[in-house]
């Protein structure tokens, strides 16, 4: 049996470019391709507002939780012109429980500049569509190739399994992505680019799962070196992650009666514009004793209770801790400055993060 260093050198990319991969895929594509909201029936052209929106709401969420908030969307902005006409808040509003709320200010700034800049018509280059906002390399390729048919091939994580298996690209990422990107190029076919990229997503996702990839229903199974190898799942190969640090902090939740003290998140930063209950900072090794010296100061009100347990989050950069206290106002207490009641009933309309559906739900033990 070779050595891995062996095999890493065999497996140079110049030596493993099938010409048939790309028809293999296609033809894999055409008989078993996933039926998606956003995408066009075979033989329809796709439409460039469906394809951004759903790649916009794709990233870092599954196709599952994306379906719902897809249908919501396109029902009340049938194309980017409406999309750009919509508010912000309405916007955010819609988006609330998707995560990662940059990417609905992005959405918006985007759609905005498309109806404003472009008439309306999403520009059809890759480099066209990089200038607008929230449109990084990734979504620029995935559009151009999936809805004008530019013979690019977008990679993202799923890709770069399925890539990084095939062709057993040894080097880790990040360092791989330039040679696995290259790798990814050779299984376009000579047209039909978008669906190449569509089948190999698919593959990705139905397929070449991370654990236990169903190799014997795979159409590029007879190539594939980790295969032949058996080191599937090692691949692809990756640095240790470091993950962020812990950090803490306390949440107040107030009522009053039926009504929840929130105030607005500043508009830059993390979760910015979206709504919260008041609460200290979020710091490593926050002592519990300090964050509770920044509950919010109201006339009349009750002593603090601290529920048990905590509400956990993880964030992109670092997990969160936040210990949870509740209170009752007096009818008629005033919200401190820069804050508000709002209806109990009403909370589901409020651009609410994850992390703060999760502290409400603690509080009223729901
Ligand atoms: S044969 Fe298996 S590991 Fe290789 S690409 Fe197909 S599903 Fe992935």
């Amino acid at each position: 049996m070779p050595s891995p260093m062996a095999l890493k050198k065999e497996r140079s990319p110049a030596a493993n470019t099938s010409p048939a991969r790309p028809k293999l895929l296609l033809d894999w594509y055409d008989r078993h391709r996933r039926r998606l909201p956003w995408r066009a029936a075979p033989g329809e052209t796709a439409d460039p507002y469906r394809v951004w929106l759903s790649e916009i709401m794709l990233q870092q969420t599954t196709v599952k939780a994306v379906g719902p908030y897809f249908e919501k969307f396109v029902a009340r902005w049938p194309d980017v012109t409406a999309l750009g006409r919509a508010s912000l808040d309405d916007v955010l509003r819609m988006w609330a429980g998707l995560g990662y709320y940059s990417r609905a200010r992005n959405l918006y700034a985007c759609a905005v500049a498309v109806a404003r800049d472009h008439g309306g018509e999403f520009p059809d280059t890759e480099e066209g569509l990089r200038a607008l906002p929230g449109i990084g390399p990734y979504t620029a390729a995935a559009i151009a190739a999936i809805a004008f048919d530019r013979r690019t091939m977008p990679v993202d994580g799923n890709i770069e399994r399925v890539v990084s298996r095939l062709f057993a690209v040894e080097e880790e990422l990040p360092q791989a992505k330039p040679l696995i990107r290259q790798l990814a190029a050779t299984l376009l076919a000579d047209s039909r680019a978008g669906d190449s990229a569509q089948a190999l997503m698919d593959l990705g996702a139905s397929i070449c799962t991370p654990k236990k990839p169903a190799c014997s229903l795979c159409p590029l199974n007879e190539d594939c070196a980790a295969r032949a190898q058996a080191t599937q799942e090692t691949f692809p190969r990756k640095a240790p992650k470091k993950s962020g640090t812990l950090r803490r902090g306390a949440a107040f939740v107030v009522m009053r009666g039926d009504e929840l003290l929130v105030r607005t998140r500043p508009e830059k930063g993390l979760l910015g514009g979206m709504t919260e209950v008041p609460g200290s900072d979020w710091l490593a090794g926050q002592d519990d004793k300090v964050a509770k010296e920044q509950a919010p100061e109201l006339k009349g009100l009750s002593r603090w209770q601290r529920r048990l347990g905590v509400v956990t989050h993880v964030f992109t950069h670092f997990p969160l801790e936040l210990v949870v206290y509740t209170a009752r106002a007096e009818a008629r207490t005033r919200a401190p400055e820069g804050m508000r009641w709002v209806a109990i009933a009403t909370l589901a309309d409020e651009a609410l993060p994850n992390v703060m559906r999760k502290v409400i739900a603690h509080a009223l033990d729901r």
